[in-house]
């Protein structure tokens, strides 16, 4: 079952793990690296796409009337602010940092520090 299928939000342990927490399931077409959208959890605001047009882009098909997903990784420091402004954007909590650079996720605590899968909150 996928993260879509069953609501999971993957911080919750339900696999028997002893603790080890799952990081959520990736939309299939985000580009591989530390910003990426979470499967099946959008309702379409568009607000992460707007903020960074250049990095995000959507999918809608029969069967997924909307999606948003990183269709690149930021790779200068004005992309990284765009992909951070992304992130404390999305209405859903779906678009996501999962990677462990604690300035990045200082700066995504100020608004978004539950969309850090290795975040903490200060
Ligand atoms: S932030 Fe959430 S609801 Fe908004 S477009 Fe992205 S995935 Fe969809």
């Amino acid at each position: 079952m996928t993260g879509s299928e069953n609501g999971s939000r993957g911080d919750e342990d339900k696999s028997g793990s002893g603790g080890l927490q799952m990081e959520p399931q990736r939309f299939e077409l985000n580009a591989p690296g530390d910003f990426y959208v979470e499967d099946g959890m959008c309702i379409a605001c568009e607000a992460p796409e707007h903020e960074a047009p250049d990095l995000m882009g959507h999918y809608s098909d029969d069967s997924v009337c909307y999606h948003c997903y990183f269709k690149r990784q930021p790779e200068t420091p004005e992309e990284l602010d765009r992909a951070i402004r992304a992130v404390e954007v999305g209405c859903c909590g779906a678009v996501r940092y999962g990677d462990r650079d604690p300035g990045i996720i200082r700066r995504l605590n100020k608004w978004a520090a539950d969309a850090c899968d290795h975040g903490w909150k200060s």
